[in-house]
């Protein structure tokens, strides 16, 4: 458990906001990563507080730079990076702790902003409200064409989250999912061939590659038949 950086009392695991001395702390990014502060190109305001963010470089691979927010925490990724981030962060999660999983489920998030819609630092349009991962229980502000936001906090639930196998787990079940949809689908064509093998052109078709006599003669007899 992290400790308030002003007064040293335990933090709540569902907030970043000290419930002794009410200080906003940073669980996101202290003991996770170094980084640096940079001069942005453009400045990027922060939907929450409308104050200017500052950029980091939290130097994974190379630069690596997000905004933060130092009122609010929240921090904004260019569309990949914060999956870059994760990937960078957690390495070899080989087994799904489902007691640690169940914990962070049953955690909800203290959400200090409610329901809320914000606007994309970019350009401005409303964000989309999304669970990351389908089923994290983070839920993000992401705009289709330049990335996302996470509110204070969010992060360290996240990689929680991935370190737990939560998100091993999910990709499983996603990739049986789509398994499973591609074989009924498999099945639905072939119904549905089956069902129209009558017509001409299928069997024409089948035959026209495995014996082209065959076809020339079944094609005979429907002219003849037809004619
Ligand atoms: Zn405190
Ligand atoms: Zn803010
Ligand atoms: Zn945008």
């Amino acid at each position: 458990m992290a400790n308030c950086k002003n007064c040293s009392a335990p933090i709540p695991a569902d907030t970043i906001v000290c419930s002794y001395c009410g200080t906003r702390n940073d669980t996101d990014l202290t003991g996770i990563h170094e980084f640096t502060e940079v001069v942005p190109d453009h400045e990027r305001i922060c939907p929450r507080c409308e104050v200017a963010m500052k950029t980091i470089d939290l130097k994974i691979g190379g630069t690596f730079l997000i905004e933060r927010c130092d009122t609010c925490m929240g921090m904004f990724f260019d569309s990949g990076e914060l999956e870059a981030l994760i990937k960078a962060t957690v390495k070899n999660v080989s087994h799904v702790n489902h007691n640690k999983l169940k914990e962070l489920y049953a955690l909800q998030r203290h959400d200090e902003y409610g329901i809320t819609y914000i606007k994309c630092p970019v350009c401005e349009t409303i964000m989309n409200r999304v669970n990351f991962g389908q089923r994290s229980g983070v839920i993000i502000d992401r705009c289709p064409d330049h990335g996302l936001w996470l509110d204070g906090g969010e992060l360290r639930h996240l990689l929680e989250w991935v370190k737990a196998g939560g998100k091993m787990y999910n990709d499983k079940r996603e990739e049986m999912k789509r398994k499973m949809e591609a074989r009924e689908d498999i099945k639905v064509r072939r119904a549905t061939t089956v069902h129209s093998g009558g017509g001409f052109d299928t069997y024409g078709a089948t035959l026209r590659h495995s014996d082209p006599d065959l076809f020339t003669i079944v094609g005979r007899v429907i002219k003849w038949l037809v004619g």
